[in-house]
């Protein structure tokens, strides 16, 4: 059904095969296993001689219909759902990768990646080089015969640094690299990464994809033997799956993707521009305004600025307390991609973990404040930072 349906379509309707009960809305399959009608099928179920359901670490039909659904949205031949955005990357390097091998990923990454890519893989003997978030020549120098796999997030976080995805992607071929691309920030409402010449797709559902703040969700999207041989293998193996109760509240969130992105995104430029003019606000990170270093990139590449504005306060770490501490409506946790807007102090959060040196390389200083402009009036949003702003 999937093909010739628009995108805002499929978000609601792909991935849905009723049961026998021919139930209006995605059913919800909470079972672990699946019983076969006698000794010979379930024989042939599990030598993979007849498709079908065996055991939810695999399968699970509720788990299926979110796999489809998002594959549709992608533009991926495949996709695996998994327990949280982590163990995705986790079982794509897993599934891929092998000690010795090298991954060339960008300083701009999510604080648990870098922690991922930086310490804990290297004791497993694959080791990574952390490069430049916008500039593809360093991505080109770093890669090594045993260069296997390119890692980036565009826009980054929290500084909303682009890259060019799709010069990035003539490198990492050159390179004999597969390139994986953290599609979170601007899920694929906004960018497409496998038609702009990406191998694999990587989401935490916990923040778009739901939408609500509710569930930890994950999923690796890619061409088939990527995927499935790979991804897939060390999931049904080492067991990071998605639970089905989770995928099924995903897929409620999905059929709102649209709309919502449409909505955080015409608010966070609001926000953006209305930072800009703050005398107490030094300088705005946001891709939708003028003044982003690859704004003409970023208006080609994802269409519109995203709901992440990051802003520096004057004055480093005791100001940008200052406008966390005086917010009364804005939740001041780290999540992202919720109908409520959330404030967030990198530097003593996030990427609190990681040393100061590369927290200064990655340019994220004392007076950083990132906000996720949720779907609350923006004059109550703009009236919340305002107090702090003040002070
Ligand atoms: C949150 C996040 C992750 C990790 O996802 P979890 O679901 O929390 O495991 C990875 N990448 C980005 C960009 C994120 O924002």
């Amino acid at each position: 059904m999937s093909d010739k349906l628009h995108f805002e379509t499929q978000a609601i309707r792909a991935g849905i095969h009723r049961s026998a009960f021919e139930e209006h809305s995605e059913g919800l399959y909470l079972t672990s296993s699946f019983v076969f009608s006698s000794a010979a099928q379930a024989a042939a179920r599990f030598s993979g001689e007849e498709p079908g359901y065996i055991y939810s670490r695999f399968t699970n039909p509720t788990v299926s219909a979110l796999q489809e659904r998002l594959a549709a949205l992608e533009g991926a031949e495949a996709c695996v759902a998994t327990a949280s955005g982590m163990s995705a990357i986790l079982a794509c390097v897993m599934g891929l990768l092998k000690s010795g091998d090298h991954v060339v990923a960008s300083r701009g990454l999510f604080g648990a990646t870098v922690q991922l890519f930086g310490n804990l893989l290297q004791r497993f003997g694959i080791e990574t080089s952390f490069v430049s978030p916008v500039d593809v020549a360093e991505w080109e120098a770093a890669a090594r015969p045993a260069t296997r796999l390119f890692f980036v997030e565009t826009p980054s976080n929290p500084l909303t640094e682009i890259i060019d995805i799709a010069a990035l992607s003539a490198v990492a071929k050159r390179a004999g690299a597969w390139l994986a691309v953290d599609n979170c920030f601007c899920t694929p409402v906004l960018q497409r990464p496998l038609e702009l010449g990406a191998d694999l797709v990587i989401h935490s559902a916990t923040k778009y994809l739901d939408g609500q703040g509710r569930v930890l969700g994950g999923a690796v999207l890619g061409r088939k033997e990527l995927v499935m041989e790979g991804v897939f293998g060390f999931l049904r193996t080492a067991g990071p799956c998605l639970s089905p109760f989770n995928a099924w509240v995903i897929l409620k969130g999905l059929e709102t993707l649209n709309i919502r992105m449409q909505a955080h995104c015409a608010a966070a430029l609001q926000l953006a521009r209305w930072l800009e003019s703050q005398p107490r606000v030094e300088r705005v990170y946001y891709p939708g305004l003028p003044s982003h270093p690859q704004h003409a990139l970023a208006r080609r590449q994802q269409g519109s600025g995203g709901g992440i504005v990051s802003f520096d306060v004057k004055g480093g770490r005791e100001a940008a307390w200052r406008v966390v501490d005086a917010v009364r409506m804005i939740s001041i946790t780290a999540n992202l991609g919720d109908t409520k807007s959330t404030i967030t102090h990198p530097a003593t959060t996030t990427h609190g973990r990681i040393s100061p040196e590369a927290r200064a390389a990655a340019g994220i200083g004392e007076g950083l404040l990132r906000v996720a402009v949720g779907l609350e009036a923006i004059e109550d949003i703009q009236a919340d930072l305002a107090r702090g702003l003040a002070a």
